[in-house]
């Protein structure tokens, strides 16, 4: 039997589902060694399985040579699974089966933010800061985050690093599919995804300060939400936030008496 141990992939400190890993990217540990009997198909061979029977996400699967199950989500909401080439198939859909939530709750987050960058090319409006607004000719979206964090980031790191009486040795900004932020509690060094910008302030509050936090603790233990609890109290807010696409916060923010204003027709 494989060890059903689910792993965030993470080679830092931060790997919380939904905190620092927004996609998804989940990993069995490596399997007890023993012999398996070999299927009667080619190593390579893709086979497509439903996670959690009928109706269930469909994933491709595909034997490789890999030492563990890698289960992943692609930008494009497809999923995709390499399974060592003595796995069974039905071990593959016992594993399957076992992460059939995961795999939903992150196909739906996938599928939502390629829908959104398709909204967003169409009237030509960003999320930046929990609005929507028009960006600057000539800068596309990832430039207009990185300039926004920058110009931000000093004064947030400030306020936090005192809330949390942690302090970084260095920051650095990164455009990440899989994460909000990571630390290196060894060596202090603390990257923050360029994407936060497109939320409302609060929410880079919040990922600076968990963070920092792990600079203290680098577990997601009681400890570390104790913590973090202390430092930045609004945890749940701004998580709740970080869930939803961030065109959906933005547009809510934009045009609060949409819904008001249909009910009042009647
Ligand atoms: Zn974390």
């Amino acid at each position: 039997m494989w060890d059903p141990t689910i792993v965030l992939l993470a080679r830092t400190a931060c790997h919380g589902p939904g905190l620092c890993a927004p996609n998804g990217f989940a990993r069995l540990p490596a399997p007890a060694t023993g012999r398996r009997p070999a299927l009667g198909y080619n190593a390579r061979m893709k086979r497509t399985l439903l996670a959690g029977g009928p109706g269930g996400v469909a994933v491709e699967v595909e034997r490789r040579r890999v030492r563990r199950l890698n289960l992943r989500v692609r930008p494009d909401g497809t999923a995709h699974l390499s399974i060592p080439q003595r796995a069974t198939l039905a071990e593959a859909q016992r594993f399957l089966d076992g992460h059939a939530d995961w795999l939903r709750r992150h196909v739906a987050r996938q599928e939502a933010r390629a829908a959104e960058a398709e909204v967003a090319a169409r009237d030509g409006l960003l999320p930046l800061w929990g609005e929507l607004v028009a960006p600057p000719a000539g800068m596309t979206a990832d430039e207009l985050y990185r300039a926004e964090l920058e110009r931000r980031l000093p004064e947030v790191t400030r306020r936090m690093e005192e809330a949390t009486g942690a302090r970084a040795s260095g920051w650095q900004l990164r455009a990440m599919s899989s994460r909000w932020g990571s630390a290196t509690p060894g060596t202090g060094r603390i990257r923050i995804n360029v994407r936060l910008a497109a939320y409302p302030p609060t929410c880079l509050d919040y990922v600076v300060a968990h963070e920092l936090t792990h600079l203290l603790e680098p577990s997601h233990n009681e400890r570390f939400h104790v913590l973090l609890a202390r430092a930045y109290p609004a945890e749940r807010t701004a998580r709740a936030l970080l869930r939803r696409p961030a065109r959906e916060v933005a547009a809510a923010n934009s045009f609060p008496t949409g819904n008001a204003h249909e009910t009042s027709a009647g």
